[in-house]
Formats: C-alpha cells, sequence, structure tokens
C-alpha cells in the first residue's frame, strides 16, 4: 500500500476517456498537435482561434482572439456548453517578435504581451471556475498547461521582446500553481525549444534561401534536428493528464537537449 486512501491512485498513463478540454492557438502548429492528440486520447476538445480553420478533425472549433476579454468569455462558456464541462486549459496562443530593445516600439511590446501574457490571464481567468468544478468532480483532473518557451531563462540573442513575454508566462504560471494548488486546479508550463510548425516555416520563408537556413537551423540542434509539434504535445498531454495529478508549478523542456547538453568542451 503506497498510495493512501485520500490520494486517487494514479490514473492509467494519459487516459483523457470522459475529460474535456479547451486548446487556445489549436488551429496550427503545437496547438493542433495537442487538440488532435487529446482527442486520440479520448478527450472531447475545443479549439479556440483567432482563426479556427485548421482545428483538427472532432473538435469543436470556436473563434475568438484572445487579446478580446468579452469574446475569450463567451468563447469558454461556448466551449463549456458544447463540452460539457471543462477539466483540461491548454494556453497555447502565443507570436513571435524578433529583435533588442532598440528594435521594437512600445506598441509592438504592447501588441506582444497582449497576446502573450494578457491573452493567457483571461483565458484562465474565464476557466478557473469551470476548472474548480471539474476538480470537485474528478480529482487530479483540473488543470492548465501554458506553452512557454526556453527563451524565458535561455538569453537568446534578437528575442527581447518575446524572451520577456514567455518570461512572465513563467512566472505567471508558478504564481498560479500556488494560488490554486488547494483548489485542486494544477498549473505547469512547457518550454519548447525550436520547434517545427509553420511559424518556423513562415520565418525560413523570410530568408534568402529558405533551405539552406532550415538546413543550419537543424544543424545548430543538439539532436540535428528540430523537436516536432507532436513531442511538444506528447508533453503537454502528459502535464494536462490523470498521470500527472501530483504535479504543478513545472516547466517541461522539450527542446532536444537545446539548455540542458554541453555538447562542446568550453
Ligand atoms: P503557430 O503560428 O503554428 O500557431 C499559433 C496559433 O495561435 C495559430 O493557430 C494562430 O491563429 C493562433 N493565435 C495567434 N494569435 C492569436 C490570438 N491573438 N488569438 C487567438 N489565437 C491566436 O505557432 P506554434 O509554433 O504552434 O506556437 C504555439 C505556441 O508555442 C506559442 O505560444 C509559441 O510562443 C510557442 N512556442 C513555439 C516555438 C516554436 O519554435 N514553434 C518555440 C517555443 C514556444
Amino acid at each position: 500500500m503506497t498510495t493512501p486512501a485520500s490520494v486517487p491512485a494514479p490514473a492509467p498513463l494519459q487516459d483523457f476517456a470522459g475529460l474535456t478540454a479547451l486548446v487556445t492557438g489549436g488551429a496550427s502548429g503545437i496547438g493542433a498537435a495537442t487538440a488532435a492528440l487529446l482527442t486520440a486520447r479520448g478527450a472531447r476538445v475545443a479549439v479556440l482561434d483567432r482563426d479556427p480553420a485548421g482545428a483538427p478533425e472532432g473538435t469543436v472549433p470556436v473563434a475568438a482572439d484572445v487579446t478580446d476579454d468579452a469574446a475569450v468569455r463567451a468563447a469558454v462558456e461556448q466551449a463549456v456548453a458544447e463540452l460539457g464541462g471543462l477539466h483540461v486549459l491548454v494556453s497555447n496562443a502565443g507570436i513571435g517578435a524578433i529583435g533588442t530593445v532598440e528594435d521594437n516600439a512600445d506598441q509592438e511590446w504592447a501588441r506582444v504581451l497582449d497576446v502573450n501574457v494578457l491573452g493567457m490571464v483571461r483565458t484562465a481567468r474565464a476557466a478557473l471556475p469551470h476548472l474548480r468544478a471539474a476538480a470537485a468532480d474528478r480529482p487530479g483532473c483540473a488543470s492548465i498547461t501554458h506553452t512557454c518557451s526556453i527563451a524565458a531563462t535561455a538569453g537568446l540573442p534578437q528575442r527581447a521582446l518575446y524572451s520577456a513575454s514567455k518570461g512572465a508566462v513563467l512566472s505567471l504560471t508558478l504564481a498560479m500553481a500556488a494560488d490554486h494548488v488547494r483548489e485542486g486546479v494544477r498549473v505547469n508550463c512547457v518550454n519548447p525549444g525550436t520547434a517545427d510548425t509553420p511559424w518556423i516555416g513562415r520565418l525560413l520563408d523570410q530568408a534568402e534561401d529558405p533551405a539552406a537556413e532550415r538546413a543550419a537551423l537543424d544543424a545548430r540542434q543538439p539532436m540535428g534536428r528540430l523537436v516536432t509539434a507532436d513531442e511538444v504535445a506528447a508533453a503537454i498531454a502528459y502535464l494536462a493528464s490523470p498521470a500527472a495529478a501530483g504535479v504543478t508549478g513545472t516547466a517541461l523542456a522539450v527542446d532536444g537537449g537545446m539548455q540542458g547538453l554541453r555538447l562542446r568542451p568550453a
């Protein structure tokens, strides 16, 4: 006997049968891979996206921009009504920004922080009453997982604004984990390295020679390749699953070893 009677026995790994989930930014890249995976694992899934056309088959698409508080509230209520509840929030919608502090004007800072930070705050605010109800219904099953980035802690060049936005997401994750732990709502984040998504495709397309740039990008990774959206989705699915009932306030890197490995001697 290793589990006290008051603690639910660990659920079968990543089984989402009977659970409901909302994935923001779920119509592309990491969010779409996550929405598809949770659906395949048995969850009923809604996708909140400003452009939900790419929401995976079998999910409920809900159109909203995470910069619009009223629209986010309405979208969360619509998702809850259609799904019959909300156990899992994956707050993933985000945008990039390139440059040093001298390159991005105040308006650009406001625009990116509005999406990447306040977007997650708005979504959490709208979802928390439903997540608390789900926690009472199914202990260990209510969770929020943020898509953060290794940029939060890595000190990347040319990413001042983006890194600051993800640093805020990391701090928000830890503070929310503390605030909601006794309510049964777990809060974690994943930190992707460079993930092979349409976002990276758009960046490469701006290069003079996208194929050469792609090869150089792959070569800079410890594994010799980017991580895939499915690999990041698998980590999100773990953190969001009942199998992670004892995990909160954690940042899980899915970066192909980018942060942890030192492959060349100094
Ligand atoms: P993506 O561009 O492929 O997908 C992002 C999705 O978010 C799109 O469907 C888009 O419509 C939606 N979205 C963007 N702004 C929105 C808004 N204001 N309201 C509602 N929806 C909005 O990008 P991705 O690479 O899958 O990135 C997803 C998340 O992963 C982001 O938070 C990003 O910061 C993070 N991330 C990505 C990488 C990477 O290398 N791709 C690395 C680290 C972190």
